[in-house]
């Protein structure tokens, strides 16, 4: 059977290749896998105009897309949220035989380029906060299985290291043509094993493991999949072994350092280290600005430097999410044929567009995900309790609504039972030095910023 997330998340990346990149934030990025019916796959969209752009425009896109990933999926059903549950009752179990599943990311790779024209070196802007990792990705590019092996970038969300990742290939694939770049994200890496795994074929397993020690330079993206997947950890040990004895090239990315990847097996953690370790750290107003401005141009949008500013001071540190506004603008500035130019206009625009979308976070958002992670109460959360367990989540939540919201200190001190603003300064610095020094308070935060953003 099918993993219908799985599909749709590989159908999504096919898609955003050919769809322009405003066109797909709105519409398919909106599109929610449902279920498998006979051999329809079906879609559900937020509102029913949604519903007849997509039939009207995309459809053909898509199913073409679902076809060449399966070709048991002939046909694409969009439907509303009313509608789920009588498809969900409708659903067909065994839909695919696993044979006539096509893996779309590994197996196609060595034939066409797997990289996105976007994301090259040229269209990433180079920042403080990001310089040191782009300079050692231009350098493994340039001399790839020399310097830096393996090259281990980790940063949060959206911040740039598959972009970087595709950049890297683009450059070799273009410069290097006899070299065969193989890149793979933890993810499909791990789905691949156990599909070897469960056919219990020697030939399928040569196979696995010839198509991954035959490259010459091997990417795998989000590492931190691996963790708790012992099989696989197992295997790549093995495939990372032999590639590191020949000089192959091997980049790693991550969302945390490899010191952090503590349920990681140590022998590949050390292994880590052996090359160049890198971070991107959250970019600052200017870069934030500098990136929006590039994105503009490269959908040919007059991006008022107001609208810049408004943007970058209200997305979160996610460029991914800052992205999405900007295109949200773009978007609109097309519909109405009124080009959106003023800060009043930009808030007005995405203010509409977050309410309807759940985009937003805001200080409640906030404050129940902490309180989910430590699993407390909100009235306790509030409470002048100074037990342990209640002073780190309260010390954290007011962190975070400073670190990702702009809101006033004193405001932040009435949602938690008028605490004056120097409490509310006490707390954010506290965690700001802790994040430095302490490794679990800093994966905490990482874990409940993740939670937010991936609500
Ligand atoms: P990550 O893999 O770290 O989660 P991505 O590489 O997917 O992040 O980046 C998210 C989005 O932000 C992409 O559209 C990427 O092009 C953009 N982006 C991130 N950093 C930069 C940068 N420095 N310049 C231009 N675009 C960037
Ligand atoms: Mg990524």
């Amino acid at each position: 059977m099918i993993n219908i997330e799985k599909f749709w998340s590989d159908a999504k990346y096919e898609l955003s290749k050919s769809i322009q990149a405003i066109y797909y934030e709105v519409w398919i990025e909106a599109l929610e896998p449902v279920c498998f019916v006979d051999n329809t796959i079906v879609l559900s969209t937020v509102a029913a105009s949604a519903k007849r752009t997509i039939d009207h425009k995309y459809l053909e896109i898509i199913k073409e897309v679902v076809s060449s990933l399966n070709s048991s999926i002939t046909d694409v059903l969009v439907i509303l949220p009313s509608q789920k549950e009588e498809y969900i009752n409708k659903q067909t179990d065994s839909l695919v035989s696993p044979q006539s599943e096509k893996r779309p990311m590994a197996d196609t790779q060595k034939t066409k380029s797997p990289f996105l024209d976007k994301y090259t070196f040229d269209t990433f802007i180079e920042g403080k906060s990001n310089a040191y990792a782009l300079a050692a990705c231009k350098t493994v590019a340039d001399t790839p299985g020399q310097k830096y092996n393996p090259l281990f970038i980790y940063s949060g969300v959206g911040l740039g290291k598959t972009h970087l990742l595709h950049a890297i290939g683009n450059l070799i694939c273009k410069d290097r043509s006899n070299l065969s770049v193989l890149y793979v994200s933890a993810e499909t890496l791990v789905t691949e094993l156990i599909s070897v795994i469960r056919t219990k074929s020697n030939e399928e397993n040569n196979k696995f493991r010839e198509k991954y020690r035959s490259c010459d330079v091997l990417m795998i993206d989000d590492i931190q999949f691996l963790i708790g997947k012992d099989a696989t950890q197992e295997a790549f040990f093995h495939i990372f072994n032999d590639l590191y004895q020949t000089n192959k090239q091997i980049i790693i990315t991550s969302d945390r350092s490899p010191k952090e990847l503590t349920t990681l097996e140590d022998r590949l953690r050390t292994r880590f280290s052996w090359g160049l370790t890198v971070d991107i750290q959250p970019p600052d107003m200017e870069t934030r600005v500098a990136i929006l401005k590039n994105k503009a141009a490269q959908a040919k949008f007059q991006l008022s430097d107001e609208v810049a500013d408004y943007i970058a001071e209200n997305a979160t540190s996610n460029i991914r999410e800052m992205e999405g506004l900007l295109n949200k603008i773009v978007f609109f500035s097309s519909l109405t044929n009124n080009v959106i130019n003023t800060r009043e206009l930009a808030a007005e625009a995405l203010s509409d567009f977050i309410e309807d979308k759940d985009g937003a976070i805001d200080a409640s958002d906030i404050i129940g995900a902490v309180c989910k992670f430590y699993k407390i109460s909100t009235d306790d959360l509030f409470s002048k309790k100074k037990t342990k367990n209640l002073v780190e989540p309260r010390m954290i939540a007011i962190y975070l609504i400073t670190d990702l919201l702009p809101m006033p200190l004193a405001q932040i001190g009435e949602i938690f039972g008028g605490r004056d603003h120097t409490t509310i300064i006490h707390a954010r610095d506290k965690i700001t030095d802790e994040i430095k020094t302490n490794t679990r308070i800093k994966i905490t935060v990482a874990d409940i910023k993740n939670m937010l953003l991936n609500r």
